[in-house]
């Protein structure tokens, strides 16, 4: 069970706001992938060094579970998934999330979004009202 503030009605309202507001991964988009859909909301200034536990949107990163697990496993700094560090792993797409992996070459568009982007959104769309 996760713990407070993330057990509380209170985070889970902001996260379902945030994710409404940014649903696109900040990790992928520093990374040129602006349309990895994000299912996780972290706090930009950890709670453990002083931030808010309820900030603003602007106290609030959307990321998708590879660049979460991959910004905590670097330490809980705001924008570590920006370093340029070669990144292991891949998106639920199954893309590279390294920006400089050979099969990123594969991709047809790497600036739009995919043509199932709508469907996606919809489909993932979590309505808890
Ligand atoms: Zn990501």
């Amino acid at each position: 069970m996760a713990d407070w503030p993330y057990n509380t009605a209170n985070w889970k309202r902001l996260r379902t706001a945030h994710l409404r507001a940014f649903p696109f991964c900040e990790g992928h988009k520093a990374m040129g992938s602006p349309y990895v859909i994000a299912n996780t909301v972290d706090h930009r200034v950890p709670i453990s060094e002083g931030g808010p536990a309820f900030p603003g949107h602007d106290g609030l990163a959307s990321y998708c579970p590879a660049c979460h697990s991959a910004k905590t496993a670097r330490g809980t700094e705001a924008g570590a998934v920006r370093s340029g560090k070669p990144r292991r792993g891949c998106d639920a797409e199954g893309n590279p999330l390294d920006p400089s992996h050979h099969w990123k070459s594969l991709r047809a568009d790497p600036v739009g979004p995919p043509p199932n982007l709508q469907n996606q959104l919809v489909s993932k769309g979590n309505c808890d009202g």
